[in-house]
C-alpha cells in the first residue's frame, strides 16, 4: 500500500483510541487501586513498613490524629500492604482509576483518632470491636468487652496480673499474696 492509500485509509478509519468509557476489561485478581477502611485501620504501620517503594505513610499529626496516605505515582501494586494489614483495612480494588491512566498521581488520606487508653491514659487507636470479636470467635463478653478499648500495655499488665492472681490469689491492699505470705 502506498502512502498515499494509507494515509486514506486511516483519514477514513474510525478512531483507534478508546474513549474514557470504554476500557477494556480489567482481568480477574487484578490488583488496581487501594481502598483504606478507616474504621478498621489501627495506624500499626505494618503496611508502611513493608511497602519497599514507601507509597504509604503512617504519621503522627497532633496528640489525637494519626494520618494515613499514600500515593499511586509510588506504588508498584505488589500487594503486600493488603496481605499484612492485621485488620484487612486494606483491599486492592480490580479496578484502574482514570487519572492513573492520565499520568496522575492519585492519592488517599484518612485520618486515625487516637483515643486515651481507659487505664493509664495514652492516646492509642484500640483494636475495632468487629476485628477482636472475629479473633475471639463470637460478639464480645466479660473481660474481653471491659479491656477492648484498652492499649497493648494494659492488656499484657491486666492478662499478666490475672495469671498472677489465678496463682498467688489477687492482691490485697495493693501487696502481692506472695509478700504477705513471707515470714
Ligand atoms: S492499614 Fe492496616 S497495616 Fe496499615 S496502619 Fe492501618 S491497620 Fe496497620
Ligand atoms: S501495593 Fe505494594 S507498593 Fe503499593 S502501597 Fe501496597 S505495599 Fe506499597
Amino acid at each position: 500500500m502506498s502512502m498515499l492509500q494509507t494515509v486514506l485509509a486511516n483519514l477514513f478509519a474510525p478512531s483507534r483510541t478508546r474513549a474514557p468509557g470504554d476500557q477494556p476489561p480489567v482481568p480477574a485478581g487484578l490488583r488496581g487501586f487501594l481502598a483504606h477502611d478507616a474504621a478498621l485501620c489501627t495506624g500499626c504501620g505494618t503496611c508502611a513498613h513493608v511497602c519497599a517503594p514507601a507509597a504509604i505513610a503512617v504519621t503522627r499529626e497532633n496528640e489525637r490524629t494519626l494520618a494515613w496516605t499514600w500515593g499511586s505515582g509510588s506504588c508498584s501494586f505488589c500487594g503486600l500492604c493488603e496481605i499484612w494489614c492485621p485488620t484487612h483495612a486494606i483491599t486492592m480494588k480490580d479496578e484502574v482509576a482514570g487519572a492513573a491512566l492520565n499520568g496522575r498521581q492519585v492519592g488517599l488520606r484518612d485520618e486515625i483518632a487516637l483515643i486515651p487508653c481507659p487505664r493509664c491514659g495514652r492516646p492509642h487507636v484500640p483494636l475495632p470491636a468487629s476485628v477482636q470479636s472475629d479473633m475471639l470467635g463470637g460478639a464480645l463478653s466479660g473481660t474481653a468487652l471491659a479491656e477492648k478499648d484498652l492499649c497493648e500495655d494494659c492488656r499484657r499488665r491486666m492478662t499478666s496480673e490475672r495469671i498472677r492472681d489465678g496463682f498467688l490469689g489477687p492482691k490485697v491492699c495493693g501487696t502481692p499474696a506472695i509478700e504477705e505470705a513471707k515470714p
